[in-house]
């Protein structure tokens, strides 16, 4: 391995991906803990059956009956030259940070976020950048704005909900960002949770604002994640920037049929969001009164703590079966919102960790 010609930056890098224990409660990738209803997978699995027959031919390049499927379930009458997707959210980044970003040119984030967004930086051979937020995890306008001024940046891209900590992006904060960002480079606005959040979502600002790209994906609150399927809603003009940097046939005949089936049944699929949220609500009021700091989210998780030793607790959470995230932030873990059931099974390890510490005087 050693002498391999690898490309300097990625010398002694691991694989991005976080524990997959399989512990019997995993509350740690934000996934949707119902799986699509048996009537919806019964269907889906016929349509797949129709296309396995034609798997001799090229998938359609474009996808048209996918995005089109997509630009039904967003409505606002978006049509399907304003909408891109590829594997997973992942990938329409990865696209737009090979378009607009590379050597040279920089994306900026504000931190803590997303911890793949380094990676697509990297993988681009892109700098990357962050500014801080605010102690209340917002963005911190006066330090974005000397930032973007001294170095301007291709790509900035900011998670709403934002991940590890919960929390959205007003509209018009994404309308002052836009006005920052968009003379030299693109603002992407990163949706992955928005179906879980009462925040308005950016879509609403697509038509005034050019260089706005919103990112989505089924991954979480449709409940797909092993489908792979993310997409961009944005202008047909940068559509035509993503078509470029995409491989040819990027997305099979058996993803795009199963992605434009499940959206037929967007409302079945998207039915638990609301006891998810409602969980959220729950688990968030018990660790506050539990004498526990916890983010407010708009998501499907909850970043918690300062929590002292928190890969301590996180440990012992694991040794009850109970599997979390460590997302870097100090001292704060991150957990996903489950079943009632693993909600509960989260509340009872938790006590059981950090209680008889608690009581010690
Ligand atoms: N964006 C954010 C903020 C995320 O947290 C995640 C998943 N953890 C993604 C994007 C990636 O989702 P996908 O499965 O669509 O690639």
């Amino acid at each position: 391995m050693s002498d391999l010609p690898l490309r300097a930056e990625l010398v002694g890098e691991a694989p991005y991906g976080a524990p997959t224990d399989p512990l019997p409660v995993r509350l740690n990738v934000n996934e949707n803990p119902y799986p699509p209803p048996a009537q919806v997978v019964h269907l889906m699995a016929g349509e797949v059956a129709a296309v396995l027959g034609d798997l001799n031919r090229y998938p359609d390049r474009e996808a048209l009956g996918l995005r089109t499927a997509l630009a039904g379930y967003l409505g606002r009458g978006l049509g399907a030259e304003r909408i891109w997707p590829a594997n997973g959210s992942n990938e329409v980044m990865q696209q737009i940070l090979s378009a607009f970003a590379g050597p040279g040119r920089s994306m900026l984030s504000f931190a803590p976020t997303y911890s793949m967004y380094p990676v697509y930086a990297r993988d681009t051979m892109t700098r990357y950048r962050t500014e801080p937020r605010t102690a209340d995890h917002r963005i911190d306008f006066a330090g974005a704005q000397r930032s973007i001024a001294a170095d301007p940046p291709s790509v900035t891209v900011v998670a709403s909900p934002n991940n590890p900590t919960g929390t959205p992006l007003g509209l018009d904060e994404v309308r002052r960002l836009h006005e920052l960002v968009s003379g030299s480079g693109v603002l992407v606005v990163d949706e992955a949770y928005a179906e879980f959040s009462d925040e308005p979502s950016a879509l609403h600002l697509l038509d005034g604002l050019d260089r706005l790209i919103v990112v989505r994906t089924l991954s979480k609150a449709f409940g797909l994640a092993g489908l792979r399927v993310g997409y961009a809603v944005t202008s047909p003009e940068i559509v035509d920037a993503l078509r470029i940097v995409r491989l040819p046939y990027h997305l099979s005949a058996t993803t795009q049929i199963v992605a434009t089936t499940a959206l037929r049944y967007a409302e079945e699929l998207l039915a638990p969001v609301a006891e998810v949220v409602a969980e959220r609500q729950r688990q968030a009021a018990w660790l506050r009164e539990h004498g526990v700091e916890v983010a407010d989210s708009q998501a499907n998780f909850l970043l918690i703590g300062p929590l002292g030793d928190s890969h301590d607790v996180f440990t012992r959470l694991q040794q009850h079966g109970v599997l979390v995230r460590e997302t870097g932030v100090p001292a704060c873990l991150r957990v996903s919102i489950g079943t009632p059931e693993e909600n509960e099974a989260f509340r009872r390890a938790f006590s059981a960790v950090t209680e008889p510490r608690r009581e010690t005087p």
